[in-house]
């Protein structure tokens, strides 16, 4: 049966998709989002969004990818920005915060010159406030926290996750912000009412003035996802 514990699924996956400072990847790529961005596709997620465009890798983390080092990380990043002359680079795929100790020495072999987008759902940034402290080391790095919906219930039912994870997802925004870390809000909203959206966004608001005109996630009809969701009754 399907945990629906956001953090009791990171603790097991983590188990599996990480050892020592090695996280396991499934790919390297240059992306056009961001105007460029050399990109590296992790394996593993401690959610179950039935949008996911890499569910694949979500749901067995145990089949996808192989062991790298930090080391390794950053120089294929910097690899692809030098040779696609990008000034950005990022983790993507699936969750990029389950491996803290990785990414944090990744972060540390990013050079100054090249700005590192951390795409994440926030959930582990929200449960220890200590995540956010160290991520307020590196000047280099802006934090794109990815809202699953507007509310709990949505949430819920776009994750099978828990509600309360939401909260972990607003708390990280809130942490974040407390030790100085460049970050940003983007909610899914294409399952959401138009009461919803307005909520959410006079709480993001709430939080900070600029979140009022937060960015909005599209649904990407990627693979099979198309049939995840009518499967669900999401279509
Ligand atoms: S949080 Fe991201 S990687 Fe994880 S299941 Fe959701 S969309 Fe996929």
């Amino acid at each position: 049966m399907n945990d629906c514990r956001p953090l009791k699924k990171a603790t097991d996956t983590a188990e599996i998709v990480s050892k020592g400072d090695l996280r396991k990847y499934y790919r390297f790529r240059p992306a056009r989002f961001y105007g460029g961005i050399a990109t590296a596709d992790c394996v593993g997620c401690c959610l179950r969004c039935l949008f996911c465009w890499s569910w694949h890798q979500v749901i067995r983390p145990e089949k996808h990818g192989r062991f790298y080092s930090p080391c390794e990380v950053a120089g294929n990043l910097k690899g692809i920005a030098r040779k696609k002359r990008f000034r950005q680079v990022r983790i993507s795929g699936n969750e990029p915060t389950l491996a803290r100790e990785h990414l944090l020495q990744v972060l540390e072999l990013i050079p100054d010159d090249l700005l590192f987008i951390l795409e994440t759902n926030g959930i582990l940034i929200g449960a220890d406030e200590t995540y956010a402290k160290d991520l307020s080391r590196y000047e280099n790095l802006h934090v794109r926290v990815s809202l699953k919906g507007c509310a709990g219930k949505e949430f819920s039912r776009l994750t099978g996750a828990n509600p309360t994870g939401f909260e972990l997802q607003i708390q990280a925004l809130e942490n974040l912000i407390r030790f100085g870390v460049s970050t940003h809000p983007a909610v899914m909203v294409s399952f959401s009412g138009q009461e919803s959206v307005r909520d959410i966004r006079n709480r993001l608001s709430g939080i900070r003035p600029e979140f009022a005109s937060f960015e909005i996630e599209e649904l990407a009809m990627f693979g099979d996802v198309e049939n995840r969701l009518r499967n669900a009754g999401m279509l």
